[in-house]
């Protein structure tokens, strides 16, 4: 692979520049970490197994950056790069409005998932995430299996959701969704019960399924869609769901629409069809750019409920592993998720600003406030 090396440009457009071209006093990398405030990156190599990956900690004010790995088959490192900054970042705001004493780091391993894993390649970078410490905390993300959490923890304590630990941290993140669903219906509708209420689930898997199951306990009228036609028909059959096509989830009247499976799905098609007055769900990213659709909604009186916000409970039950703490405190920590939710929504409201602005405030905020009880006596 051809080394290159790269430069900000004022447009903040990067341009990708040969080594023999750029002049030493330039540092583009650190200019990029600092764009984000970003405390820290580890670039990893060994020839040996063909391991190539990058450990981003963004900010450690709140403890230790928890975030998972990911694999993937990236471009050229830019991506890899531009990946991990970006999504380190999230983890900051996700642990942070979630009330964990957890910093936000993300690692990704370049390359093909299907063919470049080993033994060795997973000992390896474990051996690169023990080298921080504890400062960053790893665990599964995409193209990432259980098998491979298990050569890293070979070589490092600092992995958590490994098997036989806090396990599937499903349960608790359709905990949280449905908890914040309901904070949501408590300030548009005036009270919290969802019985009667029209929600659409799209994506009845993991997380899709265990809040349909919450939902139909309180009676609310559920339309469910999926990709994968018999998980679809099992769980209409289960929880007495009525079946709805692809594309006729973003049609129809709804007072709730729960996207569970992809992102982007509120974007400039199905703003004009979306006929709901909430929208909470797992799936992440759910604005396909938070600047166009986070105001649209917020005009449309629309609630938002911050993706991030509403889905920390997976990031909860790895806390809860971290601390040595039992699935019932993850639970419990995940009925919380209504009151964060019904905070960002209620501000949102007074402030006349978008509920995802309103998340960041507060992450921002509560980093700041418990960064100055930490500063030395
Ligand atoms: P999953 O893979 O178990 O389920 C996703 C489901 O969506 C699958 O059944 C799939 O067939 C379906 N699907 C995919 N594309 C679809 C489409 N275009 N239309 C309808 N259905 C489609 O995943 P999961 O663990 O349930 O997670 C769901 C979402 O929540 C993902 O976006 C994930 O990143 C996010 N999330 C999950 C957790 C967790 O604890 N599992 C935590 C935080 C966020």
């Amino acid at each position: 692979m051809l080394i290159k090396t790269v430069k900000i440009k004022s447009d903040n457009m990067i341009e990708v520049k040969n080594l023999s071209d750029v002049n030493l006093g330039e540092n583009p990398v650190i200019a990029q970490m600092s764009q984000f405030n970003h405390e820290q990156l580890l670039f990893c190599n060994d020839n040996a197994t063909g391991l190539k990956a990058i450990i981003a900690v963004h900010n450690t004010v709140l403890g230790p950056a928890l975030g998972g790995t990911r694999m993937w088959n990236y471009a050229n490192e830019m991506d890899a790069l531009n990946d991990v900054l970006r999504l380190s970042r999230g983890m900051t705001y996700k642990n942070a409005i979630s009330g964990l004493n957890l910093g936000g780091g993300k690692a990704v391993i370049i390359g093909d998932s299907r063919t470049m894993k080993s033994e060795a390649l997973f000992r390896r970078f474990g051996k690169f995430v023990n080298s921080l410490a504890g400062k960053y905390i790893t665990a599964e993300d995409v193209g990432i299996g259980t098998a491979d959490m298990n050569w890293v923890s070979m070589e490092t304590n600092h992995v958590v959701g490994l098997p036989g630990k806090s396990g599937d941290p499903s349960p608790v993140t359709a905990h949280g969704v449905y908890m914040g669903m309901k904070a949501c219906a408590k300030v548009q509708f005036g009270s919290d019960s969802l019985a009667g209420k029209k929600i659409a689930v799209q994506g009845v898997g993991h997380v899709g399924e265990y809040l349909v199951k919450s939902l139909a306990k309180e009676n609310a009228d559920i339309y469910i869609t999926d990709m994968h036609e018999p998980t679809l028909q099992r769980v209409a059959k289960a929880y007495g769901a009525k079946v709805v096509g692809l594309e006729e989830i973003y049609d129809i009247d709804m007072d709730i629409y729960a996207p569970c499976a992809l992102g982007a799905t509120v974007n400039e098609d199905t703003m004009s069809r979306l006929k709901c007055s909430i929208i909470a769900g797992a799936a992440n990213n759910q604005l396909k750019s938070e600047n166009i659709q986070g105001v649209e909604l917020m005009d449309k009186g629309i609630i938002y409920a911050p993706d991030y916000a509403l889905n920390a409970g997976g990031v909860i039950n790895c806390y809860s592993e971290v601390k040595g703490l039992t699935s019932e405190w993850a639970m419990g920590q995940a009925d919380e998720i209504y009151n964060t939710i019904l905070n960002i929504v209620n501000r949102s409201k007074s402030e006349n600003i978008p509920t995802y602005q309103i998340a960041n405030k507060m992450a921002e905020e509560r980093i700041e406030h418990i960064g100055s009880v930490k500063l030395p006596m």
